[in-house]
């Protein structure tokens, strides 16, 4: 048995509507983010890792260098041929229409490319860079927007230091949806201040408004933040693996079968991570994901 046997997985959803596998190519088209430039705050998210902000992240490769060195890592490893490009560092909205739509246009240029997914912010996506994601629909091309919600909950965005609101994400959300964008909102479970109840009312809020992808992720403690100061105090205590993983599947099993995961866990590099240290081990979380819906299942 394996996950997409529980699970409505973005990779098996790609495998059944393209015939053959698609993967994702990680981006970093060198963007900053306005919740740590001042526009909207200068501390960024409390779980957001400084180092992500050296000026070397912030010239990285070409966009087609980074596309062509993940080819070959995948095609090495998978043999894969389709590819998915996923501007996913920083706030990818952030920016000129006209620079936006050069970085884009450079990432769907080639011919194994059959769409982009784009990570975001909810109170950074205009009109305007809907209006241009429907244009590359209208080209035949397959186009996400991952929203980072994290938390339905106004007194939580607040408590991690967001810089939005859920009623930001309501509005952004659907205003994709009219134009026929599909959404994918990401959500934390562990954040501080929340419980399991939580992330379900969270996933209830999300469902309600509507939504075509859902991210999990769990909290993870990394270097050079304000969380590491909150954990290192006794502030913040990260949950431990079995919990992290009964709350997982308890919000899986509450999603209709339509709405396609495109991740249920996420990891964190070893030279940043603190804690939780299951974190790094993403097949044995997604293991006992696997485990505990059979069980439900049996
Ligand atoms: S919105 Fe993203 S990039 Fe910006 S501070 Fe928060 S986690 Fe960091």
């Amino acid at each position: 048995m394996q996950l997409s046997d529980y699970v409505n997985t973005f990779g098996q959803d790609l495998l059944q509507r393209y015939g053959e596998r698609v993967h994702k190519l990680t981006i970093n088209a060198g963007f900053t983010c306005p919740n740590r430039d001042g526009t909207k705050g200068h501390g960024g998210c409390t779980f957001c890792n400084n180092t992500s902000f050296n000026p070397n992240a912030r010239h990285p490769p070409s966009i087609a260098t980074q596309l062509e060195n993940g080819r070959q890592v995948i095609a090495k490893r998978t043999g894969a041929r389709l590819f998915m490009p996923y501007f996913q560092a920083y706030t990818n909205t952030y920016g000129d229409l006209q620079h936006l739509a050069r970085l884009y246009e450079e990432a769907i240029a080639a011919p194994d490319v059959v769409g982009l997914s784009i990570g975001t912010r909810p109170d950074c996506v205009s009109e305007e860079v809907l209006d241009l994601l429907v244009k590359y629909q209208q080209r035949g091309y397959e186009i996400w927007l991952e929203l980072g919600l994290q938390s339905a909950f106004d007194e939580t965005l607040e408590r991690i230091q967001r810089g939005h609101t859920f009623a930001e994400y309501r509005q952004t959300l659907l205003a994709a949806r009219q134009r026929g964008i599909p959404v994918c909102t990401h959500l934390i479970i562990g954040l501080p201040g929340e419980e399991r109840w939580h992330n379900l009312e969270s996933l209830n809020r999300v469902l309600e408004l509507g939504v075509e992808g859902l991210k999990l992720h769990p909290l993870h403690v990394v270097k050079h933040t304000i969380l590491a100061k909150q954990w290192q105090q006794g502030l913040y205590h990260p949950l431990d693996m079995s919990t992290y993983v009964s709350i997982a599947a308890d919000m899986i099993e509450r999603t209709p079968p339509e709405i396609v995961y495109h991740r249920v866990t996420a990891t964190a590099s070893m030279d940043i991570l603190l804690a939780p240290n299951w974190c790094h081990k993403k097949w044995a979380v997604l293991n006992a994901i696997t485990a505990t819906l059979r069980a439900i299942h049996s």
